[in-house]
């Protein structure tokens, strides 16, 4: 089995904390956080059509200038998510250059920031000098016992949030395959049809939920020939498609340990594929740890264990233990694996 998401971090583990998720089949990827972002490389970053900040302070948000320049002659809608004040951070970022030029570009900034019960929008148009735009806004429909809401839902995924203390609002992320569509490649061969984009239509309806009867027309290609067939969505669906659980993935920065966080980050995480978290701090240096806002890697660990994710990748490490990463992964591993 493929999966669909296969996600790095942006930086090494002492560098600015940052996640990117490439969603196979689409050339399309997702980017949670925009810390420095200039080795993903152009190529990358304009595959990000989503992106999920989890606060503003400087080392989430600098990379902004790199994608805004990236995405600017080519992009088309970039939509950016975060916390409260994003709009004015974004804002204040675009007031920091002239536009004069820039009014036959395609790209549109989609800003949203997520309120006690609401969802706050704001659309940059370069065609109109990147002036804010207020959208109306919608209602942020929280889960009652873990504090989370839906942030995208799209057919093949969601991703959810949830606020964590940091002294001020950090959220965390966790994105959702609905489930996996696994085509038997044996199969289609001996049904003599071929491999082609017709596989990512066909996903597409059934992520969308289409029903067994639907009908569409696949556009095949074989050696030279191009054939169009129709295919009913039931028959290739039971004939060549297995489905199976999907993956997910969880990113969590920035958090102080105290029991409300504690909480919600092994809800978030829970049964996660891979779980991305911060751990700045040895806990040895727990108290330090603790009066800035941060988690200590054994910390990290013992969340990890108890949300039962299958693997737990620990970055953001404090520059104060350069030259000692791997005695915060060792912490992180051995609190995680229970040794
Ligand atoms: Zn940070
Ligand atoms: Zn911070």
């Amino acid at each position: 089995m493929t999966p669909s998401f296969s996600s790095v971090l942006v930086n090494d583990a002492f560098g600015d904390p940052g996640v990117y998720v490439e969603i196979r089949w689409s050339k399309r990827a997702l980017l949670f956080d925009l810390g420095h972002n200039d080795g993903l490389g152009a190529r990358r970053l304009l595959r990000a059509t989503d992106i999920f900040i989890s606060h503003t302070h400087v080392d989430h948000f600098i990379g902004f200038d790199t994608v805004l320049r990236v995405a600017l002659g080519r992009g088309k809608t970039l939509r950016l998510f975060g916390p409260p004040g994003l709009i004015n951070n974004v804002q204040g970022k675009l007031q920091g250059y002239t536009w004069n030029l820039v009014d036959g570009y395609p790209l549109t900034l989609d800003v949203q920031e997520f309120h006690p019960q609401e969802i706050r929008r704001t659309l940059f148009r370069a065609t109109d000098w990147f002036r804010p735009e207020e959208q109306p806004s919608r209602p942020l429909l929280p889960e009652p016992t873990t504090g989370r809401f839906t942030v995208l839902a799209d057919p093949m995924f969601t991703v959810s949030a949830v606020s964590l203390n940091h002294r001020i609002p950090s959220f965390a992320y966790s994105l959702e395959e609905q489930f996996h569509i696994n085509v038997n490649k044996q199969k289609l061969h001996e049904a003599n049809l071929p491999v082609g984009s017709w596989l990512k239509e066909m996903k597409h309806y059934i992520w969308q939920g289409q029903p067994d009867e639907f009908r569409f027309t696949a556009t095949l290609y074989d050696e030279h020939r191009r054939e169009e067939r129709e295919l009913i969505l039931g028959e290739v669906k039971e004939q060549f498609c297995t489905i199976t659980r999907g993956q997910k993935i969880v990113y969590v920065v920035d958090a102080r340990f105290d029991d409300e966080n504690e909480a919600k980050i092994i809800a978030l995480a829970r049964g996660a594929d891979l779980l991305y978290c911060e751990s700045p701090y040895l806990d040895a240096d727990k108290e330090n740890a603790r009066t800035r806002y941060h988690l200590t890697a054994r910390q990290a660990g013992l969340m990890a264990r108890k949300a039962q994710v299958r693997n737990l990748v620990v970055f953001h490490f404090s520059p104060r233990y350069t030259g000692q990463g791997e005695a915060l992964e060792r912490e992180a591993r051995d609190a995680f694996l229970g040794t």
